[in-house]
């Protein structure tokens, strides 16, 4: 593949026209902000608990009071469900393409120019930011191209060689790639970038200072107060990139697919929270700039089969029960099966407690004295009875099945640990924010984006 060839005329295209000036038509500030994972039942039970839950708060999310809406098909080229990395590129460049390709075409060789190439050489600044690593697949869609997502080494070859002004979100994935060769770090110090990766250096950065890297682990809204925010980030974002030329921002909620994957409902609800809040931020921002402003959310796939059943009056005091994200109760899971010191019973009583699960069912009640049992004293995972195992595969049945009673305590119900094909919600305020209302699909937004930005 012609990765660098590729690049090389990416470079000298953004040369040639890098000093062009943005069509006065055009929105100056543009926001893409991405909930990864997060379809329309992600958005409504979040909502349904901040409305719940903070009752004198004038409406719930802030994503879903902006005026303009629409509804987005996300499959890949060939109708299937699809990856972040072939939804990524829908998003960014406005072609389909098969899974695991980051801005190729199907031939895995013909390679898609990014949205935000096109945002720089009409001279905006451009911010790509994220609750999880910046190489990962969402995000890389805006910067690299790679035929598979997993080449996190080669996406981050590709961060300086863009010349774009602001990179903020997790531990970069190719740090462990990067045996025998320059480590990501060098990458970044070579390309002429300044690398930040705590809270003082992060706090020290200030208008006018660009060519940044921020890698800093943000963690899990649910497990307490996190040192940096996505709203932070999207914060020092605004104020790196603001300027004459303006900028194009992508802001990427990762975590909520995590969450979706491992069918953890009160890490989903918290994940959607704390991408709302960076919504918030934009949007605060775009009302200060009301004719210049485009403001953009919306979701790459939806994860999980989110089903929301009922409204239960409880949802809040069953959301909040759940104090830490599931993988923490998984960890003590592993110690107590390892240690042999935790019996079936005690471990039973202890996540039912953990969960909140004191009401439950009698055959609810049996279904996780099952799994509970079978995952803390199989020796193996074929000692499993059939049933637990066609449920829960290789995953943690013990809090697997607590997880999935608490989500129907709230209302809710699981019903896949993968992406689905139900489209997902776009919202939108500010400047030609119409052209993103009604039935749209993933390429749309793509190709949208660029006609705005190259007219
Ligand atoms: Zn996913």
């Amino acid at each position: 593949m012609n990765r660098r060839l590729f690049i090389g005329s990416l470079g000298i295209t953004s040369c040639a026209l890098g000093m062009g000036s943005r069509a006065p038509s055009s929105p100056k500030y543009i926001f893409l902000m991405i909930g990864d994972g997060m379809g329309v039942a992600q958005r409504e039970i979040a909502e349904r608990y901040v409305r719940m839950k903070y009752p004198k708060r004038a409406g719930g999310l802030v994503m879903n009071q902006l005026p303009v809406h629409g509804v987005m098909t996300t499959h890949e080229i060939t109708g299937g469900i699809t990856d972040s990395a072939a939804s990524g590129t829908a998003l960014s460049c406005g072609i389909k393409t098969v899974n695991g390709a980051v801005c190729m075409g199907e031939d895995l060789k013909t390679a898609c120019r990014p949205v935000a190439f096109d945002a720089q050489d009409v001279g905006m600044k451009v911010g790509i930011v994220t609750s999880v690593p910046v190489d990962h697949a969402t995000p890389a869609c805006f910067y690299a191209q790679v035929p598979k997502r997993g080449m996190y080494y080669e996406i981050d070859e590709q961060i300086t060689p863009t010349g774009f002004d602001y990179f903020a979100g997790e531990t970069l994935l190719g740090r462990k790639k990067a045996k025998g060769k320059a480590s990501p770090t060098e990458l970044i110090e070579q390309g002429g970038y300044q690398l930040v990766q705590d809270r003082a250096g992060f706090d020290a950065l200030k208008p006018g200072d660009s060519k940044v890297v921020v890698e800093h682990d943000l963690g899990y809204a649910i497990d307490g107060k996190q040192e940096i925010s996505l709203a932070d980030l999207t914060q020092k974002g605004i104020e790196l990139l603001d300027g004459d030329q303006g900028f194009f921002m992508m802001v990427e909620g990762g975590k909520i697919d995590w969450s979706g994957h491992a069918n953890d409902l009160p890490t989903n609800i918290h994940e959607t929270l704390a991408f709302d809040e960076a919504v918030a931020v934009a949007k605060e921002f775009c009302e200060r700039h009301p004719d210049d402003s485009l403001l953009i959310v919306t979701a790459d796939h939806e994860t999980g089969g989110l089903m929301i059943e009922q409204d239960p009056a409880g949802l809040v005091t069953t959301i909040d029960a759940q104090e830490f994200r599931g993988q923490k109760y998984m960890n003590e899971v592993s110690n107590w099966k390892k240690s042999g010191s935790v019996t079936a019973e005690v471990a039973y009583n202890r996540l039912v407690n953990d969960f909140g699960l004191t009401d439950l069912s009698t055959e609810e009640a049996a279904h996780i004295q099952a799994s509970v049992s079978q995952t803390i004293s199989a020796d193996a995972e074929d000692a499993r009875a059939p049933e637990i195992q066609k449920m829960y595969g290789k995953k943690n049945a013990a809090v697997m099945s607590c997880q999935h009673a608490l989500a129907g305590k709230a209302g809710a119900q699981w019903t896949s640990y993968k992406h689905t094909l139900v489209p997902v919600s776009v919202t939108a305020a500010g400047r030609y924010a119409d052209r993103f209302a009604g039935d749209c699909d993933n390429t749309d937004i793509g190709k949208r984006l660029k006609e705005l930005i190259q007219s």
